[in-house]
């Protein structure tokens, strides 16, 4: 077995690890980046982009459908799913390329296969074909990510996808059950609604999207109903077995048993990272009680030459929080002080609408102590989303009322993934809801909602009515079934 010495060694190739990787050889560490897999993770390989490469595909045979009420009218489109296929994997193998050019431009080696750690400054390699390698290293960066849920009764395969095989499009099921309401059930279930497939979720929580604004899970739950679909919440799924052509999901739904025919199911129940796979533990890695690994504000472990960025650090299981992570261990490793200190940390749904927040929601800034003012302007009122016809939803922003300092922002609507980049800007920069309000906005687009919002809180909106605030209901959380 031959051994290489490095400064720094990453494990995990996902956007976590591939940015670590190149920040390490950016800031002079020879830097090495394992993976058993393709360059990318799942972030590339089978979730975010390709997702999204669905996600627009089905957009558009939804627009090209209702084109008719702009006076355009295009014949059923018909959709070829090894075509799509094709697309989607042109398009992850652009970025995997992409990916390992940025790597060997800044001079990472690229090793592929198993690692598993046999000293805390040691890891063991071994390539498909049973060959060993050691990597020796300073410091190790864990970036090894989660994996999906397997329900008892539902292995993955053929019938039973997890997000891995839906993402793959290999058919299109006249009949599809997706068991879990979270992001992944929400996002894939309604690209498969928007290529024809009758969608029934299954959600066991009181809402699907738990911890989103009530008032736009209303919104998406009303789209899936306008597709055909429908949603059952506090809605187990217990089982599922082949009757003839069809399988039968077994579920209980408000303790009542219901049985589901369908000809796929989608199991999307939550991710789970694996870090005991890679030994860190036997060399002294300690784990939370959930099984993330413990880290501290620069990501360094109970083993200082261990770091550990991304979903095996812990929620939430975003791929743009892997990635700013692995800055900060990279520079941290370089010698750099910097550390977890961000105020704002997006997050987007690739709903119908979509669904993007920053920051605290109303009950949270009143949890956190403030006296929340709300502000809130709807697409319907503004010319752009009129126009582009995709006039549902609404930018919610919540202020604190002593201060007028901008908390957070909820946007459900057009382009709500693009609009909360400056509204995470407004955050970071530390802005009061008179900074947008006062801030020029071109005409006529879509951010100029975040704008009126900010007006709205101030009592100043223009294209809408100023009414005086209502006495707050209580937010009970929960949404009525699709
Ligand atoms: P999730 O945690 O978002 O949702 C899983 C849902 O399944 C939950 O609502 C849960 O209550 C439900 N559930 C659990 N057991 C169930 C059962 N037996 N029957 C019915 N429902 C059940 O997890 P996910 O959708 O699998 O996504 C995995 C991770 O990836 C999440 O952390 C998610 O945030 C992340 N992700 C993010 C994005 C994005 O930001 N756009 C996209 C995809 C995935």
């Amino acid at each position: 077995m031959g051994t290489q010495t490095f400064d720094a060694v990453v494990i995990g190739a996902g956007p976590g690890g591939y940015v670590a990787a190149i920040r390490l050889a950016q800031l002079g560490q020879k830097t090495a980046l394992v993976d058993r897999e393709e360059l990318g993770g799942v972030c590339i390989n089978w979730g975010c982009i390709p997702s999204k490469a669905l996600i627009a595909a089905a957009n558009l045979v939804e627009d090209a459908k209702r084109a008719s009420n702009r006076g355009i009218f295009v014949e059923a489109p018909r959709v070829d799913l090894a075509k799509l296929r094709e697309f989607k994997d042109a398009v992850v193998k652009k970025m995997v390329g992409g990916i390992g050019f940025l790597e060997k431009g800044n001079t990472v080696s690229v090793v592929k296969g198993d690692a598993v750690f046999v000293a805390p400054g040691a890891v063991e390699v071994t390539g498909a074909g049973g060959e060993k390698t050691r990597l020796e290293a300073k410091a190790f960066i864990v970036a090894t990510g989660a994996h999906p849920i397997e329900l008892p009764g539902f292995t993955f395969g053929p019938d039973v996808w997890s997000a891995r095989e839906a993402v793959d499009v290999p058919e299109l099921p006249a009949r599809l059950v997706c068991i879990g309401g979270g992001v992944i059930g929400m996002e894939l279930g309604t690209v498969y609604a928007k290529l024809g497939a009758q969608v029934t979720f299954l959600e066991a929580l009181p809402q699907i999207l738990t911890g989103i604004d009530p008032e736009a899970v209303r919104l998406v739950q009303k789209g899936i109903r306008q597709r055909g679909g429908a949603i059952h919440v506090n809605a187990k799924a217990k089982g599922y077995e082949r009757r003839g052509d069809a399988l039968v999901v077994k579920a209980e739904v408000e303790g009542k048993e219901l049985e589901l025919p369908c000809e796929r199911i989608l199991c999307a129940v939550g991710f789970r990272p694996a870090p005991q796979a890679l030994g860190v533990e036997a060399v002294g890695v300690r784990l939370t009680a959930r099984g993330f690994v413990e880290v501290n504000e620069q990501y360094r472990t109970s083993v200082p030459s261990i770091f550990a960025i991304g979903d095996v650090a812990g929620p939430p299981l975003l791929a743009h929080k892997a990635s700013k992570e692995g800055e900060i261990a990279a520079e941290a490793i370089a010698g750099m002080k910097s550390a977890r200190d961000w105020v704002a940390l997006p997050a987007a749904i690739f709903t119908d609408p979509e669904i993007a927040t920053v920051g605290l929601s109303e009950d949270e800034a009143r949890r956190a102590g403030y006296d929340p003012i709300v502000g809130k302007f709807a697409f319907g009122a503004l010319g752009r989303a009129v126009a582009i016809d995709h006039a549902e939803g609404f930018v919610k922003v919540i202020g604190d009322r002593a201060s007028k300092l901008l908390l957070g922002v909820t946007i459900c609507g057009p382009e709500a993934s693009d609009l909360i980049a400056e509204a995470a800007l407004a955050l970071e920069m530390g802005a009061y809801l008179e900074d947008v309000a006062l801030t020029i906005h071109a005409h006529p687009t879509l951010p100029e909602a975040f704008m009126e919002a900010c007006k709205a809180a101030l009592g100043e909106a223009i294209h809408m009515l100023n009414r005086p605030e209502r006495p707050r209901k209580a937010d009970t959380g929960a949404t009525a079934r699709a």
